[in-house]
């Protein structure tokens, strides 16, 4: 299917239960039956170090975390998890698929928490040491039925929100995929978990078909 060696960078973001990690799987699998070797990585996390800052982040106890203290954290994770991984990856030619990368911090701590989104844009280009993903699948699904899903699951400090704080969060996401048209895909979570599947995988190959 593929011909080029390239790998490609891949991040998937929207708002928690919108089916990201369900798609992450999928791809990683397809991926895999395509003679690729991907590596995964989650937000926040994905290293030694990221792993030990996401259980600060995500703690419930953690109730008095500020939200500048949240999107420091954060950019701190994902600096450690691009030194350490992502660009060493990258360099090998490796897919590299991100479940969340710096577009959270965007759509979290800007639309969520209301911190100056210019400013993120730049904090987040000093983590990632101004890398960015090729592609961005930002999967769409409105926070109720967002919640429905995962409602019998227990849920994180941030999942834990509720429903205002993840509908500015998605309208974030969808002001920040229109800074960023050539690199986000909207996908509409609310389709089957197969045809969002497929559409992902149309979207990787007419990229692959583009640049080789
Ligand atoms: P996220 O990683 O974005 O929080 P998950 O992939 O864990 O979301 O999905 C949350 C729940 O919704 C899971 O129980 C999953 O099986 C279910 N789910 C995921 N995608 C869909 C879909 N397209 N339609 C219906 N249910 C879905």
């Amino acid at each position: 299917m593929f011909t080029s060696k390239t790998g490609v960078f891949i991040s998937f973001e929207g708002i928690d239960g919108c089916g990201k990690s369900t798609q992450v799987d999928l791809l990683i699998n397809k991926l895999k039956d395509n003679g690729k070797n991907p590596v995964l990585v989650r937000e926040p996390g994905g290293t030694g170090i990221s792993e030990e800052i996401r259980d600060t982040l995500l703690k419930t106890q953690n109730s008095l975390m500020s939200s500048r203290t949240e999107a420091l954290l954060m950019t701190a994770s994902r600096a450690q998890l691009t030194k350490e991984i992502i660009i060493p990856e990258l360099a090998n030619n490796r897919y590299i698929i991100a479940d969340r990368f710096k577009d959270s911090t965007l759509a979290y701590q800007s639309g969520g928490r209301g911190l100056n989104l210019e400013f993120l844009i730049k904090l987040n280009n000093f983590a990632t040491y101004d890398i960015d993903p090729d592609l961005t699948f930002f999967i769409d699904i409105d926070p109720v039925s967002a919640e429905q899903r995962i409602k019998s699951n227990s849920l994180d400090r941030i999942e834990s929100a509720g429903i205002k704080f993840q509908t500015k969060v998605r309208e974030s996401y969808l002001k920040i995929a229109k800074l960023f048209p050539a690199r986000f895909h909207i996908i509409d979570g609310m389709d089957t978990i197969q045809n969002i599947h497929n559409s992902i995988w149309d979207i990787l190959i007419n990229y692959k078909n583009e640049i080789s």
